[in-house]
């Protein structure tokens, strides 16, 4: 048996071996040690190996889910090893020894299909990247394994980065020489590094051909070396994970490049895209069924760049705000759907239950209700939703058959009850027949038994050790072992049990294996039928997964309309030149934080059009400018994933690429500094915006002295202003860039104010134009209880810097590129409370540490 182990382990040295015992699986050497405390399961031993017992743990092999689910979440890869023969089986050819054994499946992240394994509302991608081919390009290709979507890209190599943020992908397949690339490192637990033959394309064509059934891909569209290369792997990779089936995979898409809004990684954690808590996608969910929250996830993670998707999203949801009658039925009868998609993933991989097959009969009940409202509604309806509409009966015969073949809920697993419904086949129900009718019998027999003994407490009992028998109390047993003749025929002792007794009859022997037979009749009847279904629901699977689809972009396009309604968005214009004009615009998230507290945010419009392309923005802390910075790039990316937006309206011209550095993001993990962090992002920006883009920058240069961030910060906006000419807003706090104003005819200056109203300082939170007043900082730091002498010297350091900040206008025009630095005046002469001061940053302080800080500073006076 050992021999067996180490086999399997040799083949999948990376995975835990499931080995399958009898009713276990059982895990053992490092393995066992490994999985142990992860499972929290306890760790024996069993046997010896090279004179040493063997760690030993095992988990039931009817509940392994739970057990496989947390290995998964933590990281492992499971093979399952399983008996292929029965014990009777391997008798019966003559074999000695352990059963043989195989490896049946791995399970990896990527690979999952169990409903428990996946979680409803997201994709789990498998990924694969492609080294670059001759055009520089790399393949990126992902499937979802679990519903069977298929695509692939083509990118360069910078914008892999984001490309994979995207796609947030469970598993990441790479070339062995790809894989310490520093785009990467962020999946560095997901990924699989395979020899870099598996990405030839030329085989990846044939072995793609193959899986669709296709003699050339033609069919398909045309890809790229690369691009094939990249979905070859994924087929190759699943392909090994399944021991060599197959999930339905739908026809591998290709997505143009510059069909989607390019979002970098910086961009995304920086604005909250990606799913989980205090998410946008948190906040705009209203979707109703989980493949509804998949599609939406993916639009919000690439929205659009193209006008006709993004207007027939607009429609569809359009359609669903007119006519709320229409809506409600739509989306009560989608909370009736279950999720097709996944069902559908499960039995194409011949590991569908008769659950999986109630619920593609349920959900094509759901899309038939949901076709029959849509039928019914006087509005015409657009484009996108006819064409769902279209697809949402696909296969009547097969919804027909489903419905009469199975019972309402059918039980999990085949051993929980009956899946098939009576009526539905013959064989099926006379085999049930002859069962009942014989358990009916038996059922009779206990009061004739009864009543030929006089023992009337017996009873008649099951075991699958003893089948049917007779069981009394021990006195009466007793006497009845010795009655002779016996009242009943063939009666005879079997059993002593404390306190009762247990006798067979040939009346119950010959019942009990007629019963046998006929109920393990009906169970490979029923398993037969469930396999027929299957093959059949195969035999449908892209009109059903169409239907899924459909369905999801109905739900959608509902969610849209419903969330619109219930926060008074409106239908942003998209347009194809460079306009960005918002008014009365809110943050989603902070406006949803604060209506929970029971604040309400002050709306703030923006328009970026030619000739004010460029917004320099000023204000206090706390004044609401990464607010307003951070919601405009979410309303760009609203839009453009076809949603509507959070502002009285919109005019938006599309935008090609989104870029926002707002706030010190914390990178210290990866060994960088923040200001190291910074100029790397901003790199990234300088060297990829175009005139098309939106670029949203926060406090650029805060993360170094004053002198070198006001340079960067002054060299960065003049590249924005001359050189990429995009959009863009620009929070900062050095108040002498506003000096640029009159240099930079697309700058314009807007600020946030405050004002001070009953000793405190109250936040307006509206823009307006202008810069805004320096000495906020300082009323602020009168309020918080700043000695007056301190107010009082800052007030007067404040003024001599203004005075130096003025020199800096005549500098402005001095350097049009900026290309000599600055040299700094020399700084006013500190006292050594200023200078102490100066040195501290408020705010990475402690309130702890703040207090320390102000017993030394009085200290000092
Ligand atoms: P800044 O970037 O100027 O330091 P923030 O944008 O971080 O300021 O805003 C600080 C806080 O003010 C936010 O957490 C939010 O609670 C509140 N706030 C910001 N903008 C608004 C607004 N438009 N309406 C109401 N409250 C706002």
């Amino acid at each position: 048996m050992f021999a067996q182990w180490f086999a399997a382990k040799a083949a999948h040295p990376d995975a835990l071996l499931f080995f399958r015992m009898g009713d276990f699986y059982e895990l053992f050497f490092e393995d066992a040690e490994a999985a142990a405390p992860v499972l929290d399961i306890a760790l024996t031993t069993r046997g010896e190996h090279a004179g040493r017992p063997v760690p030993m743990c095992g988990v039931p092999a009817a509940n392994a889910e739970p057990y496989l689910a947390r290995l998964i979440r933590r990281g492992f890869r499971v093979a399952i090893v399983e008996q292929t023969e029965t014990p009777e089986e391997a008798k019966a050819r003559g074999h000695r020894g352990p059963l043989p054994r195989a490896v049946v499946r791995v399970v990896t992240p990527g690979t999952v299909t169990e409903e428990s394994l996946l979680e409803p509302g997201r994709s789990a991608w498998i990924a694969a990247a492609s080294p670059p081919g001759e055009d520089g390009l790399l393949g990126l290709a992902w499937a979802d394994v679990s519903t069977g979507a298929f695509a692939c890209r083509s990118l360069p190599a910078r914008d892999l980065a984001g490309a994979l943020a995207a796609l947030e992908p469970a598993e990441l397949l790479v070339a062995e020489e790809q894989a310490s690339e520093a785009a990467l490192a962020p999946w560095k637990d997901r990924l699989v590094a395979l020899p870099a033959s598996r990405f030839r394309p030329g085989p990846a064509e044939r072995r793609l051909a193959e899986a669709y059934g296709v003699a050339t891909l033609e069919g398909f569209g045309s890809f790229t070396p690369a691009e094939l290369a990249a979905a070859g792997a994924i087929i190759d990779y699943v392909r090994s994970t399944q021991a060599g089936r197959l999930p339905l995979l739908s026809p591998l898409r290709r997505e143009t490049a510059g069909t989607t809004m390019a979002i970098d990684v910086a961009t995304r954690r920086s604005l909250g895209l990606t799913p989980g808590e205090g998410s946008l996608l948190e906040v705009i969910d209203r979707t109703v069924t989980a493949a509804g929250a998949r599609l939406l996830a993916a639009r919000i993670a690439a929205p659009s760049t193209l006008s006709a998707v993004i207007t027939a999203r607009h429609d569809a949801a359009g359609f669903f705000l007119a006519d709320p009658g229409t809506r409600d039925d739509v989306r009560a009868a989608l909370r009736r759907a279950p999720d097709m998609a996944r069902a559908l993933g499960r039995i194409g991989l011949g590991r569908g239950g008769a659950r999986d097959l109630a619920a593609i009969r349920d959900g094509l009940d759901a899309a038939r209700a949901v076709q029959a409202i849509l039928a019914a509604a006087t509005l015409p309806r657009p484009t996108l939703l006819a064409r769902a509409e279209a697809a949402l009966d696909p296969a009547p015969p097969l919804a027909e058959r489903l419905r009469r073949a199975l019972v309402p809920n059918p039980p999990l697993k085949a051993t929980e009850g009956e899946a098939i419904a009576p009526g539905y086949d013959d064989a099926l129900d006379a085999a049930r027949a002859l069962r009942d009718d014989s358990r009916r019998v038996v059922a009779g027999l206990e009061a004739a038994y009864r009543a030929a003994t006089g023992i009337g407490a017996l009873r008649v009992r099951h075991t699958a050790q003893l089948g049917y028998f007779a069981e009394v109390p021990e006195a009466a047993g007793l006497r009845l072992r010795e009655a002779d003749p016996p009242p009943i025929p063939g009666l005879a002792h079997r059993q002593t049990m404390a306190g009762t007794m247990r006798f067979v009859t040939t009346e119950l022997a010959e019942l009990d294996s007629r019963i046998a037979a006929a109920g393990a009749e009906a169970e490979a009847r029923e398993a037969a039928l469930l396999a027929a279904l299957a093959e059949a629901v195969r035999g449908e699977a892209g009109g059903i997964a169409d239907a899924a689809e459909a369905l999801a972009a109905i739900d959608v396009a509902a969610a849209t309309a419903a969330l619109a309604e219930a926060q008074g968005w409106s239908r942003p214009e998209i347009t194809a030149d460079r306009a960005f004009v918002v008014e009365e615009g809110r943050h989603p998230v902070v406006e949803a934080a604060l209506a929970a507290a029971g604040g309400s945010f002050v709306a703030n419009g923006v328009d970026l059009s030619p000739g004010g392309r460029l917004w320099l923005i000023t204000g206090p802390n706390m004044a609401g400018k990464s607010t307003f910075l951070r919601q405009n790039a979410l309303i760009a990316i609203l839009a453009q994933a076809g949603l509507f937006v959070p502002a009285r309206s919109a005019r938006i011209g599309i935008v090609d690429r989104l870029f926002s550095r707002v706030g010190a993001s914390d990178d210290l993990a990866r060994g960088r500094s923040t200001f190291m962090v910074e100029m790397v992002e901003t790199a990234a920006i300088l060297n990829q915006a175009t005139p098309a883009s939106l670029v949203i920058l926060d406090e650029i240069g805060r993360g170094t002295a004053t002198w070198d961030g006001l340079a960067i910060a002054w060299a960065v906006l003049e590249a924005l202003h001359d050189r990429l000419r995009c959009r863009a807003l620009f929070a900062t706090h050095f108040h002498e860039l506003t000096a640029l104003a009159p240099r930079l005819p697309e700058l314009r200056l807007a600020q946030f104010g405050a004002r001070e109203w009953r000793g405190e300082v109250v936040f307006l939170h509206a823009i307006r134009p202008g810069a805004a007043d320096r000495s906020w900082g300082i009323a602020v730091a009168r309020l918080a209880g700043l000695p007056r002498e301190v107010t009082a010297r800052a007030a007067q350091v404040l003024a001599a810097l203004e005075e130096r900040a003025r020199g800096l206008t005549p500098l402005a025009e001095e350097l049009p590129l900026f290309a000599a630095a600055p040299r700094a005046p020399p700084p006013p002469a500190l006292t050594p409370v200023l200078a102490a001061l100066e040195a501290a940053d408020p705010d990475s302080l402690s309130p702890r540490e703040a207090h320390a800080l102000l017993v030394r500073l009085k200290a000092m006076l």
